[in-house]
């Protein structure tokens, strides 16, 4: 096992734990990958240098070290842009001389009122209450610290490290983009100061995101106790402490089991109803436009064929978070699902990236119903131009709701059940 030792250089931050870190830094200990259960003697490499599992290549331990103090400053900051934007308009159009603008909630308030009230309740919160939570569950694992409270610390780091997946701001923006150049074809647009708010948010986010470390956390709440390899069997995937076989862990009591609990059958099922969905949502109309009293109908389809002429990089951006990215997920979650049930021991390196990258995708194909969500905040203005979602908008909401489920009930480690062995050619993956 020369050279699949792993850094854990980054438990060293803080003074209050360095003594025990530094006398487990001399003593070989291991631990568990989380994504495909290789155990791992634990080696101290140099600072800033990452250290990856070489059989999967997952991302063990960052070997910057980050003040987790700075990232109380970031979730706060976060928020103070964030607030903000749920009442302060990010665009605003002018038509028939009147101005009209949009903030935040505005898409959700207008669904609401049209009578689409699943849609509505999605893109709020999808919007709005996701990225709120986000700021505040790390706010929340600070003061659960700093108090010595479990609980709130605990559900705080669960609340963030389940949120992280579901952070959706930079497609909002994006979407905020690609509505602005169709509104421009029947009005003027402005963007408001609500935009920068939105941006700083969602820059603040990305670099807490990066950031975070849930094991560091639990590492300043309880230092790991350290276990040699024929001890250790059980891995939390909460708190990231490798154990002797429990089914409760030692340090943040969440339970263990050894795969989650029926993955492919809920996987399997997540997928066969994202497909059954998948047919309406391209086949039925998902917007309706009334322009000086004629009515216009575009399936996701038609709309990217309208975009082409003259729009081709916003055609380009729908076509693919539309149609190209929510098949994709189901063809590759369903070939993933195939070869765990085959058995199959060949190139599971290449399927694990696979899974990283479809769960990675899948928020992107939310984009097309924030456009409708901007738009019909902005264009409902009866029979001079109103602009509604048609029946394709909530059969592709499920699509997208259910691809992500079956992203998320997919147990990575059930690809690696057929081989104990290192890839081998992997070995080399610590990089800087
Ligand atoms: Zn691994
Ligand atoms: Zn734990």
């Amino acid at each position: 096992m020369n050279g699949n030792g792993i850094n854990h250089s980054t438990m060293q931050e803080h003074a209050t734990a360095s003594q025990s870190v530094a006398k487990l830094d001399r003593a070989q200990y291991y631990l568990i990958c989380p994504n495909c259960d290789l155990k791992l003697p634990s080696k101290p490499v140099k600072h800033r240098i990452n250290a990856h599992c070489p059989q999967c290549d997952t991302l063990l331990y960052r070997g910057k070290h980050f003040l987790l103090h700075t990232n109380l400053m970031l979730a706060l900051s976060g928020l103070l842009f964030f607030i903000p934007t749920l009442f302060i308009p990010f665009i605003s159009i002018r038509l028939i001389n009147v101005n009209f603008s949009s903030n935040l909630t505005s898409g959700a308030f207008a669904l609401f009122n049209e009578g689409y009230t699943t849609l509505g309740l999605l893109i709020f919160i999808c919007s709005s209450v996701l990225p709120l939570l986000l700021f505040l569950s790390v706010i929340c694992a600070h003061w659960g610290l700093k108090h010595h409270h479990f609980t709130v610390f605990k559900y705080a780091l669960v609340t963030f490290q389940k949120l992280k997946h579901w952070w959706m701001l930079d497609v909002f923006l994006l979407s905020i983009a690609v509505a602005a150049f169709k509104l421009r074809e029947y009005s003027i647009v402005t963007p408001q100061i609500g935009l920068i708010g939105l941006i700083f948010a969602q820059i603040i986010a990305i670099t807490l995101i990066l950031r975070m470390s849930v094991r560091r956390y639990w590492q300043r709440w309880h230092p790991a106790e350290h276990y040699s390899e024929e001890q250790i069997s059980s891995h939390c995937q909460h708190c990231h402490l490798s154990q002797p076989h429990t089914t409760q862990c030692r340090r943040c009591h969440s339970p263990i089991s050894f795969r989650k609990k029926h993955s492919i059958q809920k996987t399997w099922a997540y997928l066969i109803a994202a497909s059954v969905f998948l047919l309406p949502a391209n086949v039925l109309n998902i917007s309706i436009i009334f322009s000086n009293g004629i009515r216009y109908e575009d399936t996701i389809f038609s709309g990217v064929v309208t975009l082409m002429n003259g729009h081709i990089p916003i055609a380009i951006i729908i076509f693919v978070a539309s149609i190209l990215v929510p098949i994709a997920k189901i063809i590759g979650l369903a070939y993933i699902l195939i070869c765990i049930q085959l058995k199959s021991s060949v190139d599971q390196y290449h399927r694990m990236k696979l899974f990283l990258f479809v769960k990675w995708i899948g928020k992107w194909s939310i984009l097309d119903l924030f456009v409708i969500a901007t738009t019909i905040a902005l264009v409902d203005r009866d029979q001079i131009l109103d602009f509604s979602p048609g029946p394709a908008a909530m059969a592709f909401a499920a699509v997208v709701v259910f691809t992500m489920f079956a992203a998320e009930s997919l147990d990575p480690r059930l690809i690696w059940d057929t081989t104990n062995q290192p890839n081998n050619k992997n070995e080399a993956s610590y990089e800087e």
